[in-house]
């Protein structure tokens, strides 16, 4: 029971804590039923009220706010407040259409400040720690989502900010840097930047990293664990609810608690939008319970997860756990009639020992049939003959998971260039009848 910030609300009893959503449900609703036109519109279609609210269940009553309605409203349409009352904005990237702009009143920042310190806390920052952020600061979420949660727990925080490998990592020296944030993928690169410039990354005072912004297989998890020797948490998050703080994994490392007095999840089926069985795949849908400035009635996220049928973690937190994400539905991939997810890829690359961390997957059609070459780099430099047999044993590795026997090219570490944040997985070259 240790390492929570806010005890009282992370172990409150369930039934207690279904009071509260409960109670904040009712107002949400109310909220945007008075004063936001969008919902204003959809919850008269549908014939609901405030009052037809009246267990938890009852949320399905309520319409589903997809990201396409979002981006018909921006960037102020669906302001529950006047633009008087909001002190921040944020904005995803918008690189597959307009970008979804989220406003924030003081009380939203100071609940992602909340949210962000458990989350922190429960990766094991506490007031003693020097925190890193090398996350670019600007619109983007990430960063301020961190550095508002680190210094609510008391940190030193050093807003590094974005990129330059070589200077994150002098500046984790010269600090003596204690706990990291970021990306995985960015993590990853570091590690290799630093082994190139004589540094072992093991050798500094990083113990813990916090990371998100994508999805990370358990086994991505593990290598970032082994080369820094650090522990390593998951968090989730979206700008459409606040960006980071949604969840992250405690130390059981089995799940992510998501925190339920501020969101009310639910996990339905893409197809059917029916709500799928406890500890069944599917998409998951979130409500914001406490949002002023833009509350969002259950909005499908398109990422893809189970929720855990689980009275208390060992942790002593009833808030309930998500599996990581598995991919966006998005994501997923139909080639030659296998559905697959860029995530079980990536979890048969990494229980290779000898694979580095970085990979991605480039999609062809050549002869009307369509193709899959894997590309990874090795942790280190290999022979002609180890490239091969690395190689083999990959390409079965994959076969299990995707059923037909991929390409598979091993290319020396570091030739994998990732551009921008997040990093792409999966480059789509097929001819689309
Ligand atoms: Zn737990």
């Amino acid at each position: 029971m240790d390492r929570m910030f806010n005890k009282k609300m992370e172990s409150m009893p369930k039934k207690q804590l279904r009071e509260v959503q409960l109670k904040r449900l009712k107002e949400t609703v109310k909220r945007v039923y008075d004063s936001v036109p969008f919902y204003q519109k959809k919850l008269k279609a549908l014939d609901v009220t405030p009052d037809d609210i009246k267990t938890l269940d009852d949320v399905q009553k309520l319409p589903l706010t997809t990201k396409d309605d979002l981006r018909e409203n921006m960037p102020f349409g669906l302001l529950s407040t006047s633009l008087d009352n909001c002190i921040e904005l944020h904005a995803s990237s918008g690189t597959t259409g307009i970008p979804i702009t989220a406003c924030y009143t003081r009380e939203d920042i100071d609940v992602w400040s909340e949210v962000m310190a458990r989350c922190l806390s429960m990766s094991g920052l506490t007031n003693k720690d020097v925190f890193q952020n090398p996350i670019p600061y600007g619109t983007f979420t990430g960063a301020f989502g961190f550095h508002y949660g680190a210094q609510k727990v008391g940190a030193l925080v050093i807003p590094s900010g974005k990129g330059q490998s070589e200077r994150q990592l002098k500046l984790m020296d010269y600090y003596n840097t204690t706990f990291i944030s970021g990306v995985a993928s960015y993590v990853v690169r570091l590690g290799q930047v630093a082994k190139e410039i004589g540094m072992d990354p093991a050798k500094l005072k990083v113990k813990n990293g916090l990371f998100g912004a994508e999805m990370f297989s358990p086994g991505l998890k593990k290598r970032i664990m082994d080369t820094w020797e650090m522990d390593v948490h998951d968090i989730y998050g979206l700008t459409e609810m606040c960006g980071p703080g949604v969840s992250t994994d405690c130390d059981q490392h089995d799940g992510l608690h998501l925190w339920e007095d501020h969101f009310l999840v639910e996990i339905i089926d893409p197809i059917t939008l029916e709500p799928v069985e406890i500890e069944e795949e599917g998409e998951m849908v979130i409500t914001t319970l406490s949002k002023t400035g833009m509350p969002i009635l259950r909005y499908r996220t398109r990422d893809i997860t189970k929720l855990y049928d689980q009275e208390t973690c060992e942790c002593g937190r009833t808030h309930v756990k998500h599996s990581t994400i598995k991919g966006r539905s998005d994501d997923m991939i139909i080639v030659r009639g296998t559905n697959m997810y860029p995530g079980q890829i990536e979890s048969a690359l990494m229980k290779n020992p000898s694979v580095g961390g970085n990979w991605q997957m480039k999609l062809y059609t050549e002869n009307d049939i369509d193709h899959v070459k894997v590309e990874v780099e090795s942790k280190q430099q290999l022979s002609q003959i180890e490239t091969d047999e690395l190689e083999r044993s990959l390409q079965i590795d994959i076969k299990n998971v995707i059923v037909f026997t991929p390409q598979v090219e091993v290319l020396p570490p570091n030739t994998i260039i990732q551009e921008g944040l997040k990093a792409k997985r999966v480059i789509d070259n097929r001819k689309k009848e």
